[in-house]
Order: structure tokens, then sequence, then C-alpha cells
């Protein structure tokens, strides 16, 4: 049974438990709900990358950070067609397309999305997409144009969060959730372990998602690839012991919920891949980059799913296929909304450095 009532106390007393205990308790939560050998493959593309106006301190698109990627204007829809029809020959079901924006904001960009959603939803793959926050009206249209998930990290807990950003604030995060959950949309939503945070805030973050009612379908949990120019330039990798519990715990509390290795995965051995496959992990990303981080190729995720016995799971396995209404017949149109998203405007000292060190360095 899904609960939706746990305590930071409670989950802490579960990832803290001795570890053969823990993944027994996962392996065995995770055999009642699902097939443990099946994993969910997604490929992730930067349909619009760098150039971003926020300064979440772990991500080298933030404009106000000094890093080496290379930013692209929003891609065109015959483009993002073409990397969808490879990746659908390489094994992924789902194709989650990320738009460095602080918001959507109606439009030409966003109607180009929306074919791009079309699109890939005709070729019977699940889409997802993550544009930063949406009102109701933009998720309707999203929902109408066959969107099948929305990813909206929620990151940390709520009092890491201001340590990491300044320029919007968690409720943010929550009501563009809680937009998406008014569609006919999936919700995925994960976070980021390895930014400094506590082992409470971790038991926080994810006290934050098992509340929701009802629970995110998928949840990515990754570790910080910690990227030279951004404020979390130093900060230590995190180990296997702490991915492992940190999934196994996420499975047992969201026991429904595809939990997702992401970032980080580079820096995880095969059978350190493996352990968390068996705690509960049942989704990756595939592909050689993560927006711009880097990832494992997808032939040697397909030599390790051979080597494990492991299965890509088919598109519309847990949700049927939306159906997709097109640009003329829509019934939702743009309101042109132009709402107050927050901006707590606290400072983060290292945020501070991090954009006066890229100044400097030019
Ligand atoms: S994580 Fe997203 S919102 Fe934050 S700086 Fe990067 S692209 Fe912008």
């Amino acid at each position: 049974m899904t609960r939706n009532d746990w305590t930071k106390e409670e989950i802490l007393d579960i990832y803290n438990k001795p570890l053969m205990e823990l993944l027994y308790e996962a392996a065995t939560i995770h055999r009642k709900h699902h097939d443990p050998n099946k994993v969910q493959v997604s490929t992730l593309l930067s349909i619009k990358t760098g150039g971003c106006p926020e300064d979440c301190g772990y991500c080298p698109q933030a404009a106000r950070y000094h890093t080496d990627i290379e930013g692209n204007d929003l891609m065109s829809v015959s483009q993002v067609k073409a990397q969808a029809l490879r990746a659908k020959a390489s094994g992924s079901s789902r194709v989650c397309m990320g738009a460095a924006w602080r918001n959507v904001k109606d439009g030409q960009e966003f109607d180009n999305v929306l074919e791009m959603v079309r699109t890939i939803n005709k070729l019977d793959m699940e889409v997802c997409c993550t544009l930063g926050m949406v009102t109701e009206n933009q998720a309707q249209r999203l929902a109408e144009a066959g969107l099948y998930a929305y990813n909206h990290n929620l990151d940390s807990s709520e009092e890491y969060y201001k340590e990491v950003i300044s320029t919007r604030g968690y409720q943010d995060r929550l009501d563009t959730i809680g937009n998406v959950r008014k569609s006919n949309v999936t919700v995925c939503s994960g976070g980021i372990i390895g930014m400094g945070e506590s082992l409470e805030d971790r038991a926080g973050m994810l006290v934050a998602l098992a509340t929701l009612n009802p629970q995110p379908e998928s949840t990515p949990i990754n570790a910080l690839v910690p990227v030279e120019g951004t404020p979390l330039e130093e900060q230590q990798k995190v180990s296997i012991w702490e991915m492992l519990r940190m999934v196994a715990t996420t499975r047992i509390v969201m026991p429904e919920t595809q939990v997702r290795l992401s970032a980080g995965r580079t820096d995880m051995s095969r059978e350190g891949q493996a352990m968390c496959f068996f705690a509960g992990a049942n989704s990756i990303f595939a592909g050689d980059k993560l927006l711009t981080t880097p990832n494992p190729d997808v032939n040697e995720d397909m030599e390790m799913f051979k080597l494990l016995g492991l299965e890509p799971q088919k598109p519309f396995e847990k949700k049927s296929q939306p159906q997709t209404v097109s640009a003329e017949e829509s019934q939702y149109k743009p309101l042109g909304e132009k709402p107050k998203w927050s901006r707590p405007g606290h400072t983060i000292e290292r945020n501070v450095e991090a954009k006066q060190k890229a100044k400097t360095k030019v």
C-alpha cells in the first residue's frame, strides 16, 4: 500500500538501516510492484541549452557562471524528430526534452515545443518535457498535444533549497507540480544528492515527494556532477553507498514510482548500477550526454542490460498513450499570463562568488 504520511524520522530510520536489511526490504517491495527485470530507458535531449537566468548552484547552464558549455537556440521540430528516431532505434521508450528556461512563456517558441510533443507522440514514444515553471493552462496545452510526463525536480529539502537557489522558491516548484497534476500528464520529480546537504535534507526531500498525493510517477535520483565554474565545483562526489541507500529508501517510501538513475552514472561501476537495480531503480537516462554532463554510451548500457538479463520497458506499459490534438483543434488558447513566480531574493555567497569569478575570467 502506498502511504502519503511519511515523516522525516521514519525515512531517516529506513535510510540508516544496516545495508543488507535495507536492500532486502527495498528489493522485496520492488518485486511486489514492478517486474524486476524491466528498466525504462529515457533519452534526454537538450532542445535549448544555456543562457538561463536562474542561479541554480549546480547548473552549468546558468548564464551567470563561467562554464565551457556551448549554448544553442531552440532546436527545430525536424531536428528533434531525427533525434527521437535515433533514440527509439537504440531502445529508448521515452524522449525527455529540456529547455533552459525559468518558466514557459506563451508564444512561438512554446508553440514549437507543442509541435515537438505531437511529433514524438506520433512516433509512439512517451514524451516528457522539462521547461521550468508552467501555469495550469500551459500544462493543459501540453497534455492536449500528447505529453506523457512533465519533469520538475524539487532538488533537495525545502530548507536546503535556499542554500542552492535564490531566484525562485520551493513553493513555485510545488505549484508547478500541482498545475501539471490538474492535467492528464504524469509527474516526474526528484532531486540531487551530493550538493552539501545533510542526511536530514535527503530525508526532507523524500518527505516532500512521498507526501504528494498521488506520488510522482517517476523520480530521478541524481548524484551531483560538480562542473568547473559553478558554485558547487568543489563538492565531493557521492559514494555508491550513499546512492544505494537513497535509491533503496526512495523505493520503500514510493513503491509504485519509477526510480531513475540519472546524473552521475558515469562514476558508477556496472556492479554499483546492478546493486541499484536490485534496490529498486528501474529507469535510466540513455545517451552520451545528460543535458550538458557526461553519461554512459547507449551501446554500453545495452551490453550491461544483456549481462544482467534486463530488458528495456516498452512505451505505455504503465499508462496508455495520450491522444494528440492538433494545434487547429485545440480547445485551450494561450492566455498570455504573466504569473508572479517568486524571487525570494536572499543571497547565497558561493553563487555570488562564482558570478564574480566568471566576470573576471573573461
Ligand atoms: S537547472 Fe534549469 S532553471 Fe536552474 S539554471 Fe539550470 S537550466 Fe536554469
